[in-house]
């Protein structure tokens, strides 16, 4: 029986592991699919305060997970496949065990989507981003290209444009799902070029840094190829809320809704980081939200004694 379980090993539930396990709560931590996060798929953090030269996205995990192990944090491997929330304590299935928790932290966190073609994953943090605002400052007077057609893809490409030389929009369809102010906006960019209706077949690169694109119109099947340095994927993100299907309040798009700070509908559930978070998205943000969450725990233990 643990007191507190936490799902997820990103910069939230790290946090939320450090501060559970300073309250003398050793938390038991279950790693996920993805460990360590978003940020172990990044390089350079430059915004995370109290670095000023910035730190790689895996040290800075690496770090957090080792201040959580100092103070007593247990580590799992595995993803969480079904939970039973219906009473106390909770059970948490990982394979074949089941973990029970007097209180449980659901900081899953969030996956970006990627185009799926192959050699993508090995170009992250080599010219391949899914994060305008971490990276966007690493391509200052280059081209560049955003994939897209939502307001993700216009919001990065209009933020984007004060870094780049020049700025592709590359989307599959000529019609957008961006809101027409988000579209108006970066068609009024000079510096934006939009490149549709045009599939991304393969990114190009070269001694493993992302050097074009290769295009084809999907009317046509035309081929074209743009020669650029970083390409910045805005398709849309999934949030890992599977397990929590029926169990927690969540959004038509799967993100859970908090109630007020971490709590949900369900007395002893929090929700940390950008399971619930489709707006911040900052690992600084899912950082504040982790530390929540563990405090909330902390007050609703010492509440529920039995
Ligand atoms: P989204 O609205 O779902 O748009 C995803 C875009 O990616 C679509 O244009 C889609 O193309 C394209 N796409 C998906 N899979 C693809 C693939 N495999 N290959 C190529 N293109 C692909 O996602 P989002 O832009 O991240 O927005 C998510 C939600 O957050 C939306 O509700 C949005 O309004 C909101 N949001 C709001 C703001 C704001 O208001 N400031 C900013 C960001 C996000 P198709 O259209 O052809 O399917």
């Amino acid at each position: 029986m643990h007191k507190v379980v936490i799902i997820g090993s990103g910069c939230a539930g790290l946090t939320a592991a450090i501060y559970a396990a300073r309250a003398n709560l050793s938390p038991l931590v279950l790693e996920g699919h993805e460990p360590g996060g978003q940020l172990s798929l990044t390089t350079h953090v430059e915004n995370f305060p109290g670095f000023p030269e910035g730190i790689l996205g895996p040290e800075l995990i690496e770090n957090m997970r080792k201040q959580a192990q100092k103070f007593g944090a247990e580590f799992k491997a595995g993803s969480v496949s079904e939970v039973d929330l219906t009473k106390r304590p909770f059970k948490i299935k990982v394979g074949n065990e089941v973990y029970e928790a007097k209180s449980l932290i659901v900081a899953a966190g969030a996956s970006a989507r990627l185009l799926g073609l192959k050699g993508e994953k090995e170009l992250i943090g080599r010219g391949l981003s899914t994060c305008a605002t971490c990276d966007g400052y690493f391509f200052r007077g280059k081209p560049i290209a955003v994939v897209g057609g939502g307001d993700s893809a216009m919001e990065e490409a209009n933020f984007l444009s004060r870094y780049a030389s020049k700025l592709y929009l590359i989307h599959r369809r000529n019609e957008f799902r961006a809101s027409k102010i988000m579209i108006d906006r970066a068609k009024a960019n000079g510096k934006i070029e939009f490149v549709t209706p045009y599939v991304v077949d393969e990114i190009l690169s070269s001694e493993g840094l992302v050097n074009g694109v290769l295009l084809h119109q999907s009317q046509t099947g035309q081929k074209r190829e743009i020669a650029l340095d970083g390409v910045f994927v805005a398709i849309g993100h999934d949030p890992n809320s599977m397990a929590f299907r029926g169990k927690l309040e969540m959004d038509e798009n799967g993100y859970l809704i908090a109630r007020h700070g971490s709590l949900t509908g369900v007395p002893g559930v929090f929700i940390a980081g950008d399971v619930q978070d489709h707006r911040y998205r900052q690992a600084v943000t899912a950082a504040g939200s982790g530390c929540m969450a563990a405090i909330d725990a902390e007050k609703f233990l010492e509440e529920h004694k039995d």
